[in-house]
């Protein structure tokens, strides 16, 4: 469904983030990318949502084809209305509006306002605690509740992938398990996911298949349940020595 080929990234023309990597993903599966700090994890996320303009950066060299069409070219928006959502590292709410309203804004393309109407029902339905607070401005709930809001304004858009980006970043144990459950029952319903996580344990437990990272390389992958008996991913992604 989605493929990298040798995928290069650069920054302001000088620093190569992504070193020709390559690597795909099917539909109805969940892959993870784990890897250290700095390894190139969200860089691979921006360059498949078109979000490396902003930062100066680009697809320097490679190939990201989504349904075996490139998008390596093109616009953020373009690539919205493909079908791919990426949900940012680092809370990014409205503030100032309700939670509701965010999650009206997450579907601004639904032009019928009944199809709008099952939308944020269906949202409703899979997180009861978003409904129980969908008056509340958005800049007053918890950073788990930020979560489940910016996974719910994805959901609006009825994306093909969601490109999830450190969904447990600060997060309690209690609430990552929420904003996990939560992520399964998508994936039960048939979403496709492309997961950046830190947590590397609740990543793979979620993950079909998994890719390390390294300095911009892919230094590893395999199945999620294989790659969590590998013993230097033990070591070094799940602290488990
Ligand atoms: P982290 O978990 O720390 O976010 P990561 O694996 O997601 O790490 P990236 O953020 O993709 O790593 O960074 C990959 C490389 O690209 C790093 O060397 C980083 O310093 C560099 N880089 C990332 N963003 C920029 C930017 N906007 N400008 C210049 N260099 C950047």
């Amino acid at each position: 469904m989605l493929e990298l080929h040798n995928v290069e990234v650069t920054y302001s023309d000088v620093i190569l983030a992504l070193k020709g990597v390559s690597l795909s993903l099917r539909e109805g599966q969940c892959v993870a990318l784990l890897g250290g700090n700095g390894a190139g994890k969200s860089t691979i996320l921006k360059a498949i949502s078109g979000t490396l303009k902003s930062e100066d950066g680009k697809v320097s060299a490679g190939a990201i084809t989504l349904e075996g069409t490139p998008i390596h070219n093109l616009e953020a928006s373009e690539v919205v209305r493909r079908g791919l959502i990426h949900v940012m590292e680092g809370r990014r709410v409205l503030r100032h509006m309700t939670a509701e309203q965010n999650l009206i804004v997450g579907g601004h393309m639904v032009p019928d306002r009944a199809e709008l109407k099952r939308r944020l029902d269906h949202v409703y339905t899979l997180m009861p605690r978003l409904a129980n607070l969908k008056s509340r401005t958005a800049g007053f709930m918890s950073g788990g509740e930020q979560q489940l809001l910016l996974i719910g304004r994805a959901m609006m858009a009825r994306p093909k992938i969601i490109a999830i980006d450190e969904p447990s970043l600060g997060l309690a144990p209690l609430m990552i398990h929420d904003v996990y459950e939560v992520l399964s029952r998508l994936k039960e319903e048939g979403t496709t996911f492309f997961l950046v996580e830190q947590n590397s344990a609740a990543g793979l437990g979620l993950a079909d298949y998994a890719y390390v990272l390294e300095n911009g390389r892919v230094v590893l992958d395999g199945r999620a349940d294989k790659l969590a008996q590998n013993e230097d991913v033990k070591e070094f992604y799940l602290g488990v020595t």
